[in-house]
């Protein structure tokens, strides 16, 4: 598995570190989320289909 976060639409709502704080961080300097554990874990799908921008992918 592979997970990004597409930054520059990130409006850092932190709602993927909730959902899945195994592979997601706010970064609250920069007000965005950061991915801290790119190969994934099963609740990243949930955060990617839970963000309000739409800009977590997660790929096979
Ligand atoms: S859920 Fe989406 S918009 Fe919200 S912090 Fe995570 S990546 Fe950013």
């Amino acid at each position: 598995m592979s997970v990004k976060v597409d930054r520059d639409e990130c409006i850092g709502c932190g709602v993927c570190a909730q959902i899945c704080p195994s592979v997601f961080e706010l970064d609250e300097d920069a007000g965005k989320a950061k991915v801290i554990r790119p190969e994934g874990s099963e609740c990243a799908r949930e955060a990617a289909d839970s963000c309000p921008v739409g800009c977590i992918s997660v790929e096979e």
